[in-house]
């Protein structure tokens, strides 16, 4: 039986007929096969960029964004890159939240630029599709295929709109690297195509090298992707799923031995706003470009006080995998709390203590310089000591110690867990023994947060 309520409606005979009539008189849709490469500049000035450039499909220096671009859309002829300013005196700022707010409000004003364009092309009768700013967004796309959907520095660079400098950002002639990118991809083709600068505008100053945490930036080997992952974009998808392991836990105390309140809210504030970069220093320091340069030339020295000096001095956490060397470098920097992206709080091996043992430890209050406590735990011992600050882990040696502490129960990491209110803490539980000076131990749980 037909249920009446679920056909479609199709209106009158005469009005289905009248219907077709109209849409058999419609005309052809316009096609513009080529446009003018000013006509198309000042349109998109005017829709909002800073700067735009252009590069024809097929070409060589766009090796796999060519596949891309098709990928994204099967008639492209060409592709737009659009360039947009930031603040860069906010950039610069030790308030990263300063920075990110200049960052995500240029981003805002070139996807609303990019929208704009294709909506004033789709009027003159071309089609064109808009990507997106910024960062890898395709997160569940198939093996094989990278989850960007086309890489701006790779179309920038070829459209002329500058090159990247050591710190691997493009650098643009005008700007200096104080710019974020998009592309926006045509059904046309444009009848002039700009060509890639003859010249780099970074000065080979190495301010990026010295201003990154983790030590991504060389200037004679690669660009440590993973460092800068694992910090930079800390709060970013691709890098808190660990966070998200902690929360699905369902172990509060073994979070608190993870997270500090303060990461908890940062994270937060990523998730219910936008996600925030956590250096980008980089950038911040790169004095290249006409409009950047003249402050550094003016007195090296004096810029470097200004804006390299604040960033490095800058305390806060630094998030590297442990045994890296990412690692290494953090822990030169007096400034910089060094956080471990790998230590796994709910793991009882002793590398795995020692991790969380470095993880929690804080500086910030007093500290009993030259405490030396042992532990042994059923599958091995461990050593750990707090000298000039810092805390270090390493074999039990022949060396007297202020306290051993005993733990036969297999679950020992549960010793580093935060006592949360309301719950006895692991340590009330008598599972361990402490050989020695109990209160040694008790100094050492203090210096941990
Ligand atoms: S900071 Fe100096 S070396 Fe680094 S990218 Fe900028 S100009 Fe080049």
């Amino acid at each position: 039986m037909v249920n009446e309520a679920s056909r479609i409606f199709r209106g009158s005979d005469k009005a289905e007929a009248a219907r077709r009539a109209h849409e058999a008189s419609l005309s052809a849709p316009r096609r513009r096969e080529r446009v003018e490469a000013d006509w198309l500049r000042e349109l998109c000035l005017r829709a909002g960029a800073d700067d735009v450039g252009f590069v024809e499909i097929g070409r060589a220096g766009l090796d796999g964004e060519n596949d891309n671009a098709r990928r994204l859309f099967p008639a492209v002829k060409a592709l737009i890159c659009l360039v947009g300013i930031s603040n860069r005196e906010a950039i610069r700022s030790t308030s990263r939240a300063t920075a990110n707010s200049a960052w995500h409000r240029t981003g805002d004003k070139l996807g609303t630029a990019a929208a704009r364009v294709c909506e004033q092309l789709a009027e003159a009768g071309i089609r064109a599709v808009s990507t997106n700013i910024g960062f890898p967004m395709d997160m569940q796309a198939p093996p094989g295929q990278v989850s960007w959907a086309i890489a701006h520095k790779i179309v920038a660079v070829e459209a002329g709109m500058g090159h990247m400098g050591v710190n691997r950002n493009v650098i643009h002639p005008k700007f200096g690297n104080f710019v974020l990118l998009e592309t926006v991809l045509v059904d046309v083709e444009i009848d002039a195509y700009n060509q890639p600068l003859d010249y780099n505008p970074c000065l080979g100053c190495n301010l990026c090298v010295a201003a990154c945490p983790v030590g991504a930036i060389s200037n004679v080997g690669d660009f440590d992707f993973f460092a800068c992952l694992g910090h930079n974009y800390r709060e970013f998808p691709f890098s808190a799923t660990d966070w998200v392991d902690a929360v699905a836990a369902g172990d509060a105390s073994a979070y608190r031995a993870k997270f500090r309140e303060g990461e908890t809210l940062s994270m937060l504030q990523s998730l219910a706003f936008e996600p925030t970069y956590k250096a980008a220093y980089c950038m911040a320091v790169c004095p290249a470009g006409e409009d950047v340069i003249g402050p550094y030339l003016a007195d090296k020295a004096r810029y470097r006080d200004d804006v390299l000096l604040p960033l490095r001095r800058h305390p806060e956490p630094v998030y590297v995998q442990s045994g890296s060397h990412a690692e290494k470098t953090a822990l030169r920097n007096p400034a910089k709390q060094v956080r471990y992206l790998d230590f796994k709080p709910d793991v009882s091996t002793v590398a795995n203590f020692a991790l969380g043992l470095r993880h929690m430890f804080t500086s910030s209050g007093p500290l009993p310089d030259g405490l030396r406590v042992a532990f042994r735990f059923p599958d091995g011992t461990l050593l750990a000591r707090v000298e000039n600050g810092r805390l270090t882990t390493g074999p039990v040696d022949e060396s007297p110690v202020d306290a051993t502490v005993v733990c036969d129960a297999l679950d020992y990491i549960k010793i580093l867990h935060r006592p949360i209110a309301g719950r006895p803490a692991y340590t009330a539980q008598g599972n361990h023994t402490v050989d020695g000076d109990p209160s040694a131990f008790q100094s050492l749980l203090a210096c941990l947060s």
